[in-house]
Parts: C-alpha cells; structure tokens; sequence
C-alpha cells in the first residue's frame, strides 16, 4: 500500500474485472488501497477452471456481450479478435490490463478476505485467509455475483445426477453427458448455451429444456452486426426506444411457438435479456423439446407441474445464482430474502458512507467494464470532489431509480439488480458534478477520515 496519510485507506476484495479496474483508479488517484484476490490470477469469472472453484465458465463459453461494447476505455481489446470473444481471450486481456498498468504487485493473490467487520468508530477490520488482521477505513467489495449457485430443491429423489450449471466445464466433465437423458433448467444465457451444446445428436440421447416461462431467445447479429452495438439514439424518449425496439425483435423473431417453444407471458425486455446464436436453430430443428417447470423428482422420472413426465439420466440446473457476501455478519450489508439489496446509485447504502459495492448490477448490455464507470464516481468521492447527499436524498433516489430501471421487469429475484448500461453511465457523470456542488460546499474536505493506518499503528 503507498503511503498517503491524508486519504483514507480501502480494501478492495477481488480481483476480477471490477477489482481490477477499481484498483486501477484507485492507484491514478493515489488513494491507497489493499487488493485481495482469493485465486492465484487475475479475472474471476473468465478465469476457466479457476483454481478457486468460483469461476462459472465452461470451455466453449463465448461472451454475449461484443468486443464493442465490454472494453475498457483506456485499453483497447486486440484488433484480431472476434465479436465475440472466448472466455480464454477475455481472461488474457484482464491480464494484460493488470501488467500493462502495473497493478500486479498491488493484488494479494491467494488471499481471502473471510471477515469484514464494522467498528464502532466505523473504520473496518479485515481478516484474512493468512490468519492476519487488517484495518482500513473503507471497503470496496468486487466479490462478483455469478458464483453463488442457487439450485431448487425439488420434492422427491433423483435417481440420476443433478448438478448446477456452475459445475458444468464440457459435455464430458463433470458428467459424460453421450447418451444421456438430459434436462436443462432454465433459459438464461447459460441454459440455451448448455442446451444447444449437449442437443448435438451425438452428444445427448435426448435434451430437455425444462422452464417456468418462455422467454424472447434474441439473436447475437442483427442485420449482420453484433446487437449490442446497434444503439437507439439517447435523445429518442425511453419508452419510444423500448417500444421500438420491441417491435423490432417481435418482427424479426416471429412467435417463439414457431421454434416449438412457449410464447413467453411478458413482453421482450421485459426480462433480462437471454441471447443465443443457436439455440432456435436446433429447437427448429427438433433437437431441443420444452416441458414447463419440474414439479417432482421420483427416481429416473421427472414429473412437470402440467401433470406430463419423462425419464431422465441428468438435470442441469441453470437457475442462477444468490447474491452473496460470506465476509459481511451484519444482515444490514447483505441482501434481503428476495435478492434486494437497495443502493444509491448501485454503490452506497445510505447511512454507511465508508462502504462501497461496484459492479454489483445486471447492466444491458456489459457488466465487464460496469465498475471502471463506477470507480470514477469513488474516486471523486475519497479524495473530496465528491460528496453524497444526505440519506434520506439518498434513500428517496433509491426508489425513484428502481421504478426507473426495474419497473418494465417482472417481479423475481432474478432483477433486482438490472439497470441499463449506457443510462447509467450518463447519470454517473452528472452525479459526479452534483456531487461536486456538494463537496465544495464543504471546501472539499475528504468526506471519509483517513484514521485506520494511525489506528493499526497504535495497535501493534
Ligand atoms: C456463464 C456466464 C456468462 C456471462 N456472460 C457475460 C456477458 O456476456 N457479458 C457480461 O458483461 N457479463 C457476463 N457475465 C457476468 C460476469 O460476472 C461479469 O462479466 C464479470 O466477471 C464480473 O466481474 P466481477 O469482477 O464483478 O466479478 P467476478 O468476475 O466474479 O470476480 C470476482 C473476483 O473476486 C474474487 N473474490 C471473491 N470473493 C473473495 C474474497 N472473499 N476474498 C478475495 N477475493 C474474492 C474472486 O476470486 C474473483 O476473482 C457472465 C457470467 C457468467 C456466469
């Protein structure tokens, strides 16, 4: 850690892409700060086969988001790449990023943070993997939130193997799915991947796709470009985008009954989105059937809540995940039971002004680089140019924002995070300015004390 005295000290916990890109600032702005990273490497998520267990790719997952879209402002992705990249190529990037800036050496890796407690005088201590103890004054989680599996717990037995999609590496490992019955549960953008893959008919004898809803499967290419790269202009009204945009892809895809699957009972957008280049073609093709949700398991059967039943050797559930923080004790810093978890501007708590979340959002279309927009926004703040407004402002925006980012999806633990990213960052930028209005009406003082460093030293 650099030594300044006068700008408080953070622990930023993890070292994926919203670790990295947030102690990336952190250093420009010469705020100092400890990294820990539980894993030997940088990357978390598109770290494959991550020795620490939490990564949830699988060998031929591709990223949905294009290369236009996920790369970080100041460090173009290679000119060479497809649009969209293979987890192998992201995780190279998220290295080279790290060494190219120098922060290898400011990332503890093989560390864990297991504890981060709140003291009475609101600095934090943190305990690690190590045994030690640190104190900080603030604390930067990037903990990610795809690691979490959350698998339903059925009535009755399965005769076969369940796992979660989080286990799942290639149609070999963890299970040799060739002959095989197989369900997948769910049709996020990891059940259609899974799905498609194992459907190939020399893999799985049969591939089910069991779901609660249908759901708008969206296509990666639009008119021959990568989607996301096709933005509806920001000054068009949001409800004249959604709603063009909405006819758009009901023009294009047509009734998803025509794939032999369910109409989905909302609306495109509705929910986050799900995208697959394959996964119609081989519903099309009648390599994929769709039941409705498992209502049973009773050895090999499965029993589906519209009374129908097949056998099955596999379940794959890609249901999703918890959000989760194992670090925190206090009930108040972690989501409540339906996945909420209220935050000014995603970041802040309102009440807790040394405590910071990045990254933690389903941003459309880039959660990759979501917490580098972030960490301007917490640069400002620890170093004075910045100022939150009080909490019951804080609390008041809260709800007017979840309206605005959550009210078009259905209700479910699924979207209690969403927002859009290009909003977003627009908003950002203007908080950053009201935010300085604030702070200079406090002459720019740094609004968290820098005391942990004298504190520890007094300890010891
Ligand atoms: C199958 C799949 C496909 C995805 N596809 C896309 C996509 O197309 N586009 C997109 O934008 N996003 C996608 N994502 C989302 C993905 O989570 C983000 O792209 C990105 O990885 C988030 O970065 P992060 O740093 O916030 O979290 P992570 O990548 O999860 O990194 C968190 C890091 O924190 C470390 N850590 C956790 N706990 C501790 C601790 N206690 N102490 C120390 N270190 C700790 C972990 O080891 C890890 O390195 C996908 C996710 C999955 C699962």
């Amino acid at each position: 850690m650099s030594a300044s005295t006068t700008l408080p000290t953070v622990c930023v916990i993890g070292a994926g892409p919203s670790g990295i890109t947030t102690a990336k600032r952190l250093k420009q702005h010469g705020i100092p700060f400890d990294c820990f990273e539980a894993s030997d490497e940088v990357g978390g998520n598109w770290y494959y086969r991550n020795p620490n267990g939490m990564s949830a790719c699988y060998q031929s997952l591709h990223i949905d988001t294009s290369k236009w879209r996920l790369a970080f402002e100041d460090f173009p992705v290679p000119a060479d790449w497809p649009d969209f990249p293979h987890h192998s190529q992201l995780h190279q990037y998220f290295i080279d990023y790290v060494d190219h800036f120098g922060l290898r050496d400011d990332i503890e890796f093989n560390t864990k943070v297991e504890r981060a407690e709140r003291r009475p005088d609101g600095t934090w201590t943190v305990t690690l993997s190590t045994g030690e103890t640190r104190r900080y004054d603030v604390v930067a989680v990037c903990n990610g939130h795809h690691w979490d599996p959350r698998t339903p717990d059925y009535p009755g037995r399965f005769a076969g193997q369940l796992i979660h999609s989080h286990a799942y590496n290639d149609p070999f490992d963890p299970i040799d799915m060739r002959g095989k019955r197989v369900i997948v549960v769910g049709m996020g953008n990891s059940g259609l991947d899974i799905a498609s893959e194992l459907s190939q008919r020399f893999l799985a004898e049969r591939l089910t796709v069991s779901a609660r809803r249908g759901v708008w499967v969206l296509p990666k290419y639009v008119n021959g470009m990568a989607g996301d790269k096709t933005v509806v202009p920001h000054w068009i009204p949001r409800k004249l985008s959604l709603a063009l945009t909405r006819r758009f892809v009901r023009k294009n895809l047509g009734d998803m009954s025509n794939y032999g699957l369910p109409e989905p009972d909302h609306q495109p957008f509705e929910a986050h989105p799900s995208a697959s280049g394959e996964f119609l073609g081989r519903a099309g093709s009648g390599d994929i059937d769709f039941k409705p949700a498992i209502a049973e398991l009773d050895g090999h059967t499965v029993r589906f809540v519209d009374g129908t039943e097949i056998e099955a050797d596999v379940i794959v559930c890609a249901t999703g995940y918890h959000i989760s923080f194992p670090f925190f004790d206090e009930p108040a810093l972690v989501p409540d039971e339906k996945n909420r978890l209220p935050l000014y501007k995603r970041m802040f708590q309102p009440g807790i002004d040394n405590l910071v979340y990045m990254g933690l959002a389903q941003p459309m279309p880039t959660l990759v680089n979501f917490a580098e927009q972030q960490s301007k926004l917490l640069a400002a703040y620890l170093t004075g140019q910045y100022r939150l407004p009080t909490p019951s402002e804080m609390s008041d925006t809260i709800s007017a924002e979840e309206q605005k980012y959550l009210g078009r999806y259905y209700d479910s633990p699924r979207h209690t995070i969403q927002v859009e990213f290009d909003p977003y960052v627009r908003d950002i930028g203007k908080e950053i300015e009201r935010g300085r209005k604030r702070a200079a009406a406090q002459g720019f003082s740094v609004p968290v004390p820098a005391r942990a460093n004298a504190e520890q030293a007094a300890a010891v």
